[in-house]
């Protein structure tokens, strides 16, 4: 029992139990082991989860929905690889939509005869906004926080709502994961929102309580602590769990 632990299920362990003490949105973030994680952009902290939890779950991500026309329940999947391709590289170029790039995550749109200076929203932000109220409120909440500048000045940035949120969605694309799907049932067309997120977070949760499972079993046969089982590795743990009734 000398061979060092693998770390990475070690921290895995780490990580979910201190998430575990903090309020759901914020238990994802801790998974990466980041402090600046809840600064970072949206969908670049999607990508982060993605890439981390992709070695626990394998290249699908699945998802049920109910039809909102119907009591039909919807299968939705997406392939990590091809979400991954999607999120084009942060720091790219961007002459499309009006849209450029003017540093640090900042960058300006035109509308209407202002140049406005836009940030994209952080998952910090979107707890904040999830604070102001309804989904309307909270909108309006991300859209000032990340509005850095207007010129000439905006009294009222609401109408630029629509422009904004493109401009966002293909600066950061994985800030919102979305696929349409027609109901085999009904024929209705619905949009499915994935939650990088909490999917991230239930797949942590499922290989830890399955890690700890193991330690359990183990534990209980041999008399070895939790740092002795963990340090196993996975191969030879295996093989044990094989020898225990
Ligand atoms: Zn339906």
């Amino acid at each position: 029992m000398t061979a060092g632990p693998p770390p990475a299920e070690v921290e895995l362990v780490s990580a979910w139990d201190r998430a575990l003490g903090q309020p759901a949105p914020r238990r994802p973030l801790l998974l990466l082991g980041r402090e600046d994680a809840d600064r970072l952009p949206v969908g670049e902290v999607a990508a982060l989860l993605l890439r981390t939890a992709r070695s626990w779950t394998g290249d699908r991500v699945e998802a049920t929905l109910d039809c909102p026309a119907c009591p039909q329940r919807l299968e939705v999947g997406f392939a990590v690889a091809d979400l991954l391709a999607a999120a084009l590289d942060p720091t790219a170029d961007s002459a499309r939509g009006g849209a450029r790039h003017v540093g640090t995550g900042a960058f300006t749109l035109d509308w209407r005869g202002h140049r406005l200076t836009l940030r994209l929203p952080t998952p910090a932000d979107l707890a904040a906004a999830a604070r102001a109220g309804d989904a309307a409120a909270a909108e309006r909440w991300l859209l000032r926080a990340c509005l850095l500048a207007a010129d000439p000045p905006l009294d009222d940035p609401a109408p630029a709502l629509p422009e904004v949120s493109a401009a966002m969605a293909e600066r950061d694309p994985l800030g919102v994961v979305a696929v349409t799907l027609t109901c085999p049932g009904c024929g209705t067309a619905t949009e499915a929102l994935l939650d990088v997120p909490a999917w991230a977070w239930q797949a942590a949760d499922a290989r830890v309580r399955r890690l700890l499972g193991e330690v359990h079993r183990l534990a209980r046969a041999y008399g070895w602590s939790e740092a002795q089982v963990l340090g196993l590795g996975p191969h030879r743990r295996a093989a044990y769990l094989e020898l225990v009734p």
